[in-house]
């Protein structure tokens, strides 16, 4: 009887996860053909970037021929996250030309100790105003130099009752809080809707415990070409269909030798991270996992639909 029910419990998992796939392949041939004109030959596997920053300063002048280069790149969906209220009127504005991008926004940890007065109104209002509109960056981090811990928590808090009452998927940014953010989370969980554990690099006894809670976790190109042995058994140890990948562009650009796209900060020269090199983070997890690209990439669009739904689908207030 047992048996039976997890053949059964498994043909469920399989016949899900089959739709899944025929929705990403589909939406990738609407997405495709609405490109505004822009060729995107050359390209074989549709990714999708699951956290990157159109709006930061280094790269917001030349967002339109970024932009671009993703589309040729093959990249046909994205989630551009906000960082602070200094960022959300930009993110939002990115996103409204452009149906494949998904705007999030949110209080990064690094912006909560600064937040002004008015920032929870002005948020409320705006996710009020965009009813297609996710939640992130957020999060707790203590890694960052005299992290303001009560600050962050409050404002994560603020955020995180939110996400959970609106039903929004959250993208949250956590470095050495793991103990905090689970404090902080709780009384949320599980989350239905799901929530991004961006960059993850948590504790690897933790992911059984984050997956149940609803959690996706995401993983950078910039880990490109690093085979660290413990860093690969906790990424194996990742539910294939809660995995994604991202660049958080222009941040933590991958080495060299991965890159396709060459991108400098014209103030300061140095290198920075082109969104569309986001080629390098599936390279890399077709080596770790074994599986070809063209195998990975429907899986991992798959994944990406499951989070975040399709582009400019509102999700459904309760
Ligand atoms: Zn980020």
């Amino acid at each position: 009887m047992r048996l039976r029910r997890r053949s059964l419990d498994s043909y469920i998992q399989y016949i899900g996860r089959y739709i899944l796939q025929l929705i990403a392949y589909f939406s990738q041939a609407v997405n495709t053909m609405n490109m505004n004109g822009i060729s995107t030959h050359g390209t074989s596997s549709a990714l999708y970037d699951a956290h990157f920053h159109p709006a930061d300063i280094r790269i917001s002048k030349e967002i339109p021929s970024i932009l671009q280069d993703m589309i040729q790149s093959g990249i046909r969906g994205c989630v551009a996250n906000a960082t602070g209220e200094h960022d959300w009127d930009a993110v939002l504005e990115i996103a409204s030309a452009h149906a494949w991008i998904r705007p999030a926004i949110g209080i990064h940890p690094w912006w909560a100790a600064g937040a002004g007065n008015g920032w929870y109104r002005k948020w409320i209002q705006l996710l009020d105003e965009h009813p297609g509109c996710l939640i992130g960056e957020i999060g707790l981090d203590l890694a960052m130099r005299d992290p303001d811990i009560h600050a962050q928590r409050e404002v994560f808090r603020l955020q995180m009752s939110e996400a959970a009452i609106r039903r929004i998927p959250a993208t949250i940014h956590c470095i050495r809080a793991w103990k905090e953010l689970h404090e902080e989370m709780k009384t949320f969980l599980p989350l239905e809707s799901g929530f991004l554990l961006h960059s993850f690099n948590g504790p690897s006894e933790s992911i059984e415990s984050w997956t149940n809670a609803g959690a996706y976790f995401s993983v950078s190109a910039c880990e490109a070409g690093s085979y660290n042995p413990s860093r690969i058994r906790l990424l194996k140890q990742i539910p294939f269909e809660r995995l994604l990948i991202e660049t958080d562009a222009p941040n933590r650009p991958p080495p060299e030798a991965c890159s396709t796209h060459p991108l400098f900060d014209r103030d300061t020269g140095k290198r920075i991270h082109h969104p569309a090199d986001l080629h390098a983070a599936l390279a890399w997890l077709s080596q770790i996992l074994g599986l070809p690209e063209s195998e990975l990439a429907p899986g991992l669009a798959s994944n990406y639909f499951s989070l975040f739904g399709h582009q400019n689908a509102p999700r459904l207030n309760p």
